[in-house]
């Protein structure tokens, strides 16, 4: 696809939009728009845009798609697969100023919002109101960015994905054209789902400047549990047993002892260096806890634990969990001047003991550094693979215990992806995941962005 450079026309056209305050082509901010936090190459934009409605959005996109100028939709640029990066350049939408709660439908437990609100803001307002929006993807990401990426996390085992908590959205076209998609029901037979299509769809189809969230009333009780196993076999084995028994926890999490290591140095904890899960409940009483608690003790015990400690109440939910949180940090801290190459694989939970077992065996084997964690409930695996990727060779060994560990999801009927999107990082492997049906992704991209201006380089190779 050939794209217009942008011009000084181009410009004043869009500072007749937005005028002079809400545009920058200065320097620091074209890089702070660059790059997310992969370590996929950088790319400046040609400029940052400030937007504070769908129509000033709609206005600019059309001018862009006339002129072949290319359009990148900017949250909070905490992907991890260099999904925000414009690497054609263009013009970058930064949702920053859209940031408003529009309507709170208390009695029908859902909230309309602009979707560049931070996540978290949005559930310290709720809050106020007895109510959540469950999926958390840890990072201080926009609910923009998470309707695009489909984001999820340590609660999606209980509550579901950002998918399942799209009941309505207003987007603009790469033509110009503000759509409404979906309704206020929290179920409907009527017609194609195109809320469904624009989620995950990574910003390459249009913008999305607002949607209505389903939301969840804030649990009444809480139980919480750190178990340790000697053998990380154990560990997963624990976690296909806890969801084979029906119970349903809100959040089961695991840590490899490397990254229990990096976690203990990083925040000054004592967490025996072992293979670790962590696990939540959400309940209405103590004693439905308590129960609960008696069954997952005795799976714990079968797959011999060898530390168990629990707590009932939010307080002790939150002092248990403390190791959980900063992984990548952590990381990051105990590994100065190597760079991670990011494993996001999803298998199905019978799959997921094999699944950590060769991600690490692949890691091992080519005598690289690299860590294991992720959501085990969800049959989720991330994997930080450590290398630099200026040393040719040893970035090869990444690459390859990457591309392995991405094979063997895919041939257990897996994703190459669970909640972090395709981006740039993953493209590679769609053929693969998806088949003849790339082909038809390909044509809906097609249709809705003839000229290819959205979020160009994504997805497709
Ligand atoms: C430490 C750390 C932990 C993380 N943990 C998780 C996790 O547990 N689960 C998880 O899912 N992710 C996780 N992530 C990844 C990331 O936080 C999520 O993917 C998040 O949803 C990105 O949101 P953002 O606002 O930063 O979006 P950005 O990174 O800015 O953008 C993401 C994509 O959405 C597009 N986009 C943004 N806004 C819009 C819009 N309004 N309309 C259309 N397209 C748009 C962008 O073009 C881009 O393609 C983690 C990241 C970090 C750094």
């Amino acid at each position: 696809m050939k794209y217009s450079k942008l011009t000084a026309r181009d410009l004043e056209f869009i500072k007749g939009v937005v005028g002079s305050e809400r545009i920058s082509t200065g320097e620091s901010v074209l890089d702070l728009h660059a790059k997310d936090e992969s370590t996929h190459p950088k790319r400046r934009p040609d400029v940052v845009v400030w937007p504070i409605s769908a129509e000033e959005i709609s206005q600019i996109i059309k001018m862009a798609n006339g002129r072949r100028i290319p359009v990148t939709p900017w949250g909070a640029g905490t992907s991890l697969e260099g999904n925000p990066i414009p690497v054609e350049g263009g013009i970058v939408f930064d949702l920053q100023k859209m940031n408003h709660v529009l309507e709170l439908r208390e009695e029908d437990l859902q909230v309309r919002v602009e979707t560049g609100i931070i996540y978290k803001e949005l559930n310290r307002y709720l809050s106020r109101y007895g109510l959540f929006f469950p999926p958390d993807p840890g990072a201080a990401a926009t609910i923009g960015g998470m309707v695009a990426n489909n984001a999820s996390g340590v609660r999606t085992i209980k509550y579901g994905a950002t998918k399942d908590f799209i009941l309505n959205m207003l987007v603009v076209l790469p033509s110009g054209e503000i759509i409404r998609t979906g309704t206020n029901a929290i179920k409907s037979s009527s017609g194609y789902d195109l809320c469904r299509l624009f989620v995950g769809s990574e910003g390459t189809l249009g913008l999305v400047t607002e949607v209505t969230l389903r939301l969840i009333g804030l649990p009444a009780e809480f139980m919480a549990a750190v178990v340790q196993f000697n053998d990380i076999r154990d560990a997963t084995n624990t976690v296909s047993q806890i969801m084979r028994t029906g119970l349903s926890p809100a959040a089961l999490e695991l840590l490899d002892s490397q990254t229990v290591q990096v976690v203990n140095r990083y925040k000054k904890l004592s967490l025996e260096e072992r293979p670790t899960l962590f696990m939540e409940f959400h309940g209405t009483s103590v004693s439905s806890l308590r129960e609960e608690l008696k069954i997952v003790k005795e799976i714990c015990a079968e797959h011999r634990h060898v530390h168990f400690d629990s707590g009932i109440g939010r307080e002790e939910r939150n002092r248990l969990w403390e190791a959980r949180y900063d992984v990548h940090e952590s990381i990051k801290a105990n590994n100065p001047g190597l760079f991670p190459l990011y494993i996001d694989t999803a298998v199905p939970i019978s799959k997921y003991p094999d699944m950590v077992e060769w991600g690490q065996r692949m890691v091992a084997e080519r005598g690289l550094k690299g860590y294991a964690f992720g959501h085990a409930g969800s049959g989720n695996l991330h994997m930080e693979i450590l290398g630099v990727p200026d040393d040719k060779d040893q970035w090869q060994k990444v690459e390859e215990a990457g591309e392995q560990v991405v094979s063997f999801a895919l041939k257990c009927g897996g994703t190459a992806t669970g909640e972090h999107g395709v981006g740039i990082g993953k493209k590679k492997f769609m053929k693969r995941e998806h088949g003849e049906s790339l082909h038809l992704m390909k044509q809906i991209k097609d249709l809705l962005d003839p000229n290819g201006i959205m979020n160009p380089g994504k997805i497709f190779e």
